[in-house]
């Protein structure tokens, strides 16, 4: 409000550093950022939806949905463009809900998916994992869940979809519990499902929320029945509160109570059914992210942990998006917060480069107005326009050089060779492949022998993009073959010699040089993979490598 603004103004300009840091704590603890993930169709779009819908960000459901449909990784943002940071379709969606900034960062999903999606992972502090009820654990959940473990993220799980015919509530919990390896605490439980569902029973409240279909508006309105025992039910639907009041005592019997600090660690998820099309079952997930969720702790920045109430500024780019403005060869860099106060035409030092830089025209990601948000905390994800001389991993600060761990690399699983159709251009495509690569559209590694160029992703979108952008940024017209490649490993060894040795062996042939320098192991079959570090047990093969 204007009256907050006008205090906070004048806290700063009474140089009061303690009101400023009283400041920063009191933003700071009413952040959550959290991750939405999931294996497509589940449902993400949908329940990103009512959240927003929930908060009061968005008032008409249909709003993400039909931005969604004519969707390409592309256009997404042009989208954002065109909208000065409000899009709801963007990446990144931040709304208040009870007092609280939330800070929503989307996982695309199948076609879309790329190292994108990983590193994403490492900007947020908890994640929602969305699981279609009827399907369960499928290979998507799986390869995001495994990410969000390499920081121990917080897991907050939504089976959705109770409105349909769901597989049996408990056979999904054990599915969950040995594929996922995570400790279900189940905090509601579905009544019923498909044409049957009556609603879920909330476990630690003793109370029933009853199922009404079709809600396109958050009014809230749902009709709460006190305790399980309570005959009304009884005589509502008596078949389901009987299959109820056993599975209930099987639930108490056989899984986790919910217990937060398991949750916080990372170990055990406490689960929610319910139905993002209805709009049942959200408002129960969104109160579990703000009073269960973490808000942003310590990161660790190398030399130091740096805590987000810290009064200097620092952040860190997870993610870079291109073609902004094809004429313009734009690029926006999103940078998550860490520590201290953004505030609009502040100077950062972007300590690769050792460099400041003026940052007057940043973007924000407010789902609900067009205001241009002049201040950031902790959390909050910032984008910085880019003229192509920030990279992933890149860390900013006031002036102390911190560098921010934790922001990977995955070895690619798709391979091709770059080959050029004019020859005059070869000089372009090295200098547009070299600058994709730095910025992790892609992962370009320069072989050892020969002189081609090869690429690799974690998906083969990466390919087309990457083919579309040397043409519209670079102006070359260049065709990706496929090779004899199947998996790559960077390399290491602390034995110089051996290294050496391996350099010069048959193997030391299948070598690379990725764009940040780092030496890779090209493998053409998984055998091949294998055998290679069967022979050289001093040679450490890594399946990721951090920023450089
Ligand atoms: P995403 O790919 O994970 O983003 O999934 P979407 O949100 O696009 O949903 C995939 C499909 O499932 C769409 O047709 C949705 O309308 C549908 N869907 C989403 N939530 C529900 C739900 O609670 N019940 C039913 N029956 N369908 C749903």
């Amino acid at each position: 409000s204007a009256a907050d603004d006008a205090s906070d103004a004048s806290d700063v300009s009474s140089g009061g550093r303690k009101v400023s840091s009283d400041l920063i704590a009191r933003e700071v603890k009413r952040r959550r950022t959290f991750g939405i993930i999931s294996h497509p169709d589940a449902g993400k779009t949908t329940l990103t939806e009512k959240l927003l819908l929930f908060s009061g960000a968005i008032q008409l459901a249909g709003t993400v949905k039909a931005r969604k449909s004519g969707r390409h990784a592309t256009s997404d943002w042009m989208e954002i463009e065109k909208q000065r940071g409000i899009s709801v379709a963007s990446s990144v969606m931040q709304f208040e809900y009870r007092d609280h900034v939330v800070n929503l960062l989307d996982t695309p999903g199948h076609q879309d998916f790329s190292e994108d999606t990983y590193r994403v992972l490492t900007a947020v502090d908890s994640a929602l994992m969305v699981i279609d009820a009827a399907k369960g654990v499928e290979e998507q959940t799986i390869k995001l869940l495994n990410v969000c473990r390499m920081r121990n993220t917080p897991i907050i799980t939504f089976m959705n979809k109770l409105d349909r015919e769901t597989r049996d509530s408990l056979e999904l919990l054990d599915e969950l519990e040995s594929v996922l390896k995570i400790q279900c605490a189940p905090v509601t439980w579905p009544i019923g499902m498909g044409k049957n569902f009556r609603g879920v029973y909330h476990l630690l409240r003793d109370e029933i929320m009853l199922f009404k279909a079709g809600e396109e508006r958050a009014n809230g309105n749902v009709e709460i029945i006190k305790g399980i025992d309570n005959p009304k039910l009884a005589e509502m639907f008596p078949l389901e509160i009987e299959q109820l009041k056993m599975e209930v005592e099987l639930v108490h019997g056989a899984s986790h109570p919910f217990n937060l600090d398991d949750f916080l660690a990372g170990v055990q998820t406490p689960v929610f059914f319910g139905s993002a099309i209805n709009n049942f079952g959200v408002r129960e997930i969104l109160d579990a992210l703000l009073d269960w969720a973490p808000g942003p702790g310590g990161r660790d920045a190398t030399v130091r942990e740096v805590k987000p109430t810290e009064e200097p500024f620092s952040g860190f780019v997870f993610k870079i998006q291109a073609n902004m403005d094809p004429a313009h060869r734009d690029r926006i860099a999103f940078l998550r917060v860490c520590s201290g106060r953004f505030e609009r035409g502040m100077k950062l030092k972007h300590l690769r480069l050792n460099r400041d830089i003026k940052v007057s025209s940043v973007v924000t990601f407010m789902a609900s107005s067009r205001e241009q948000v002049e201040e950031a905390y902790a959390g909050d994800i910032i984008g910085l326009p880019n003229h192509g001389n920030m990279q992933i991993g890149d860390s900013f600060s006031e002036g102390e050089m911190l560098q921010f761990t934790g922001i990977p690399y995955f070895a690619p699983d798709f391979f091709r060779v770059a080959r050029i159709r004019n020859p005059l251009k070869i000089k372009q495509l090295h200098k547009g492949l070299q600058q994709l690569g730095e910025e992790g559209a892609v992962q370009v590694f320069k072989p050892v022998t020969g002189s081609d160029l090869i690429l690799g992703a974690v998906g083969v979108l990466q390919f087309e993009v990457v083919a579309s952008r040397l043409l519209n940024e670079y102006g070359v017209d260049a065709v990706f073959e496929g090779t004899s490649i199947s998996s790559a490993r960077w390399i290491t060894c602390e034995d110089k010699k051996k290294l050496a040795d391996f350099e010069r062996s048959s193997a030391g042939a299948n070598l690379a040089v990725d764009a940040a320098g780092n030496l890779a192991y090209l493998a053409s079959s998984g055998v091949n993979l294998r055998l290679t570090q069967e022979r050289w047990p001093e040679v450490t093969f890594h399946a990721t490598r951090e920023h450089a």
